[in-house]
């Protein structure tokens, strides 16, 4: 079995990449992803524990962009080299501007009267701290019941406790994963916001050159458009169940939820062809 896109706890995954590895067995995924948000970090550290399990690992990272003034991610594979030089320099530009927002946002949140550190969010996320390690702390203080309304009520780009962040527009991002000799792929295209068939032309434009059409997000019928947009536009197919560990608790390595993914295992070689 193939998975092609998790999260360690060296960004908002629970798993430390040893254990990723050992759930991957678990799981019977012999292929794994590992698409840490703007680090390498996770994967890095899995390769020997990989090595020493039979698992194969894909290199790969997530990218939070910004597509008409929504987030949009993107799955960056296959990077010459693993994305050393330029590229992971890049990224380290992208860990910079998350820890300025960060800053902002402990602030805001202060404001808002709770009481939480930059220290205590960045003792979970390691590498990357995210507005999810924000969520999970004003749950364990009783600030709010649960990660949903953390986000609803405070974190989401559209609540009160909301900062903003610089984030690399869209194409810029393509850009930079493709000029490193990746595979830039759409990231679970379910959440893009507006119609993604008709931000095709646009986005293909911007060199996007692969889409995730297999997702745990997504129905049997998101994954036929998201298929057939690929089809008719000639993009590779990446698929994932976007693991996440114990924050994401319905969702398992390589079957998604309750079973609702299954990724076709010719899709690897098609990427590593960049044949389509
Ligand atoms: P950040 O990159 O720190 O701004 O956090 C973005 C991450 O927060 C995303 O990758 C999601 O995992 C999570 N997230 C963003 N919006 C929501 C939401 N409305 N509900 C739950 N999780 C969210
Ligand atoms: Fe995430
Ligand atoms: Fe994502
Ligand atoms: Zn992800």
């Amino acid at each position: 079995m193939i998975d092609l896109h998790s999260h360690t706890n060296e960004s908002d995954g629970t798993c430390s990449p040893e254990e990723l590895i050992q759930e991957a067995v678990r799981a019977g995924v012999d292929t794994l992803g590992i698409t840490d948000h703007d680090t390498f970090k996770g994967f890095d550290q899995a390769v020997p524990f990989a090595a020493a399990a039979g698992v194969q690992l894909v290199c790969g990272i997530e990218i939070s962009t910004k597509l008409h003034g929504h987030s949009a991610h993107l799955l960056g594979y296959f990077l010459a080299d693993n994305g050393i030089g330029d590229f992971r320099t890049w990224v380290l530009d992208q860990q910079a501007a998350r820890r300025d927002r960060n800053l902002r946002l402990v602030a805001r949140l202060r404001e808002l009267g709770f009481d939480i550190t930059l220290a205590e969010a960045e003792a979970r996320g390691k590498g990357m701290t995210g507005r999810p390690h924000f969520a999970q702390i004003m749950v364990e203080k009783g600030y709010v019941a649960n990660l949903r309304r953390a986000f609803d009520d405070y974190l989401d780009e559209s609540a009160r406790g909301y900062v903003y962040r610089r984030e690399p527009l869209f194409a810029e991002g393509v850009a930079h994963i493709r000029n490193a000799g990746g595979i830039a792929s759409l990231a679970h295209p379910v959440r893009v916001k507006g119609d993604v068939a008709a931000l095709m032309p646009e986005l293909l434009d911007a060199g996007l050159n692969a889409m995730e059409a297999y997702h745990s997000d997504h129905t049997a019928s998101d994954t036929a458009l998201y298929l057939g947009l690929a089809r008719k536009y000639g993009l590779l197919v990446t698929g994932g169940s976007d693991f996440h560990g114990t924050v994401k608790p319905g969702v398992n390595l390589g079957t998604g939820c309750q079973g609702n993914l299954s990724i076709p295992e010719d899709l690897l070689e098609k990427l590593r062809a960049r044949d389509p």
